[in-house]
C-alpha cells in the first residue's frame, strides 16, 4: 500500500516544522506548497511545489490527481483567500482538512494596542498616534499608507516592495526576516526614534519581541486583526498537534 500523501499548504515556520515531523522517517509522503511570493524561501524537507492552483476547483483537481490523503492548511493567519479555497477544495474532493494556525497575540498590562480590521483603518489612525512608524505588515499593501505625506515609515519585510507599486513618499526599507530578539527590537525602535508600530496579529514567538519593546518604550501599537477563518474546519495550534491529528485521522498506514 502506498504511503499516505499529505498536501501541506505552507509559507510559515509551522508548516516547515510539520514537514520535518512527518518526513522522511514517519511513513508519509509530504508535498509542501508555497505561493511563490518570497524570492528565496526557506524550503521544507520533502517534495515542494510552487505557485497557485487556480482557485478552489484547481486545488480540488490537484488533490484528486495526486491522490492526497489529507490536506493541512498551514498558511499564514492572514492568507484568508487560500484558507477559504482549502475548505472548499477539501469538501469538493472529499479529503480531510486540518488547519494549523498559531494563536493570536494577547495584550498584557502596559500594552497600548489599537485593534483595526485592515490596513486602511491602520492608516486612518496614524495621524493621531505618531509620525515615525515601524511598519511590519508586509511589502504588499503599502499603498494604504501612500497619502500620509507627513509620516516617515521604516518598512521591514523579507523582500523589497515591487518597483512602481504605490507607497508613502518618506520610506526606508529594512530587509530582514525573523526570528528577532528583544535587544535588537529595542535598538531598532530607539535608533530610528520610532513613535508608533503597525503590525498584523500574526501570533507566534519569532516576531513577538517588537511588542515587548513597544510596551517598554510606551509606544502605541496599531494591531491589524485577523480575517475570519473558514467555518467548520478543525484547527490546531502547533505542528506537534497537527502530526497527532494526522495519526488519529488514519492518514498513516496501520
Ligand atoms: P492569499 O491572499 O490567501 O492567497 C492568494 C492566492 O495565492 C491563493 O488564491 C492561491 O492562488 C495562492 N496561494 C496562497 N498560498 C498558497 C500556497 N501555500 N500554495 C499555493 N498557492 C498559494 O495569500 P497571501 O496572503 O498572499 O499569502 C501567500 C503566501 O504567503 C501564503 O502561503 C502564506 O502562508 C504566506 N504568508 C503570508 C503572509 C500574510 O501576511 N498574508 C505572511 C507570511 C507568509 P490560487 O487561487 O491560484 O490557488
Amino acid at each position: 500500500m502506498p504511503e499516505p500523501h499529505i498536501l501541506l499548504l505552507g509559507g510559515t515556520t509551522e508548516a516547515r516544522r510539520l514537514a520535518e515531523l512527518l518526513h522522511p522517517a514517519h511513513g508519509y509522503r509530504v508535498t509542501s506548497s508555497l505561493a511563490g511570493r518570497v524570492a528565496r524561501p526557506r524550503t521544507p524537507p520533502g517534495e515542494v511545489r510552487v505557485g497557485g492552483f487556480g482557485g478552489a476547483a484547481g486545488l480540488a483537481h490537484w488533490l484528486r490527481a495526486h491522490t492526497v490523503t489529507a490536506l493541512v492548511d498551514a498558511t499564514h493567519p492572514f492568507a484568508g483567500t487560500m484558507s477559504a479555497h482549502a475548505a472548499r477544495a477539501a469538501a469538493l474532493a472529499h479529503v480531510p482538512l486540518l488547519a494549523l494556525r498559531r494563536p493570536g497575540w494577547l495584550p498584557v498590562p502596559g500594552d497600548d494596542w489599537r485593534p483595526v480590521p485592515g490596513l486602511a483603518e491602520a492608516a486612518a489612525l496614524l495621524p493621531s498616534l505618531g509620525r515615525r512608524v515601524l511598519l511590519t505588515t508586509g511589502r504588499t499593501g503599502l499603498g494604504a499608507f501612500a497619502a500620509l505625506d507627513d509620516h516617515w515609515f521604516l518598512v521591514r519585510s523579507v523582500d523589497p516592495p515591487e518597483p512602481g507599486t504605490p507607497r508613502p513618499a518618506r520610506l526606508r526599507t529594512l530587509l530582514d526576516r525573523g526570528p528577532f530578539t528583544l535587544e535588537g527590537e529595542r535598538a531598532l525602535l530607539r535608533g530610528h526614534r520610532v513613535d508608533v508600530l503597525v503590525t498584523k496579529d500574526s501570533g507566534g514567538t519569532a516576531t513577538a519581541p517588537k511588542l515587548t519593546a513597544a510596551r517598554e518604550a510606551g509606544l502605541p501599537v496599531v494591531m491589524v486583526t485577523r480575517p475570519p477563518a473558514p467555518a467548520g474546519v478543525t484547527a490546531v495550534a502547533t505542528p506537534e498537534e497537527a502530526a497527532a491529528w494526522l495519526r488519529r485521522a488514519g492518514a498513516r498506514p496501520a
